[in-house]
């Protein structure tokens, strides 16, 4: 079985970014720049703005992070992102969720220039990815789609099964498998029997939120899968695929912590550097 090294595919990922840039920075004279806006202190995100940060810097681009209090008001907010929008020197806009409840999550969304949205979760963006055209596409499923892609470059015709249909993760995710002519199929929590249906797959996506959900006789032998699942438990960090009974089975795959998780953020660095490139023709 492949463990499917995400730490070891994020570090290479920014290895290139960064030659990308020092590349850009030679043909135009500026670097691709991303602001990230923090509300709020909760912890996981100030640890997840932390990282991005650090990553950035890491690569090269410039970087920056505006803080607000809990009790910013929105108006201060979508004015902060217009502004932004408009500044030459900021490629990518992120604004980190979850926000506060009196701050409305799509209009915060809706607000930042679809060419600016490193996220890729303006509905511009949305409808351009299931049209395939040129996107910005949400970083946790271009995370998972690279992954696959370096385990088996070739995936025409495959079988997929996405456990999850979550606007972030599933629905994305079916559209990069669909474009790569997989036949996909996309489970959420009314499908019938999920064991049958996993166990058709030759690719396996799990992003549902559940301990350990898929278990190792779903999954018939030689299959590739990736766990998305981040969830906490009494043993720890845990996804939603029994690992140790998956691993079993499975052709290749990706552990939790170490799989998905450092893609996700090397994706975010990714989409900031496409989006300065669309910008600069
Ligand atoms: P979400 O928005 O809560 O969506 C969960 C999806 O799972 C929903 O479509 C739901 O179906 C489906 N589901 C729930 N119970 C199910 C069941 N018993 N069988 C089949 N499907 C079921 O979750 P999300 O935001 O996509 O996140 C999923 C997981 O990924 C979480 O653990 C999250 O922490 C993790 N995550 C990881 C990263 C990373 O970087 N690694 C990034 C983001 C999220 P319905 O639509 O029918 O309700």
């Amino acid at each position: 079985m492949i463990l499917i090294d995400g730490k070891k595919a994020a570090a290479e990922l920014r290895q290139e970014l960064k030659h990308e840039v020092i590349s850009l920075k030679a043909k135009y004279n500026k670097v691709p720049g991303l602001t990230v806006i923090l509300i709020g202190d909760l912890t996981p995100s100030q640890i997840y703005v932390r990282n991005k940060e650090k990553s950035a810097n890491e690569v090269g681009l410039k970087s920056e992070v505006i803080k607000y209090p809990d009790s910013v008001n929105e108006k201060t907010v979508l004015e902060k992102i217009e502004e932004l929008n408009k500044d030459k020197s900021v490629s990518g806009i992120l604004v980190q969720l979850p926000l506060p409840k009196h701050i409305d999550k799509q209009k915060v969304i809706e607000t930042i220039l679809p060419s600016k949205d490193v996220d890729g979760f303006h509905p511009m963006n949305v409808g351009n990815l299931s049209l395939g055209y040129e996107s910005s596409v949400p970083c946790t499923p271009l995370g998972c789609y690279l992954l696959i892609k370096k385990i088996e470059p070739n995936l025409n015709g495959k079988k997929a099964v996405i456990v999850g249909r979550s606007n972030l993760n599933g629905k994305p995710m079916m559209q990069l498998l669909l474009k790569e002519n997989c036949t996909v199929t996309i489970t959420h929590s009314k499908t019938k029997d999920l064991k049958a249906e996993c166990l058709e797959a030759d690719i396996i996506v799990a992003a549902v939120g559940i301990p350990e959900l898929v278990k190792g006789d779903w999954v018939k032998k030689g299959t590739i899968v990736i766990d998305v699942g981040i969830n906490k438990t009494d043993k720890g960090i845990v996804g939603d695929v029994d690992f140790d009974e998956v691993s079993k089975n499975a052709k290749a795959l990706t552990p939790v912590p170490g799989g998905v998780g450092p893609m996700t953020i090397a994706c975010l660095l990714k989409n900031t550097i496409e989006c300065f490139k669309r910008t600069q023709i």
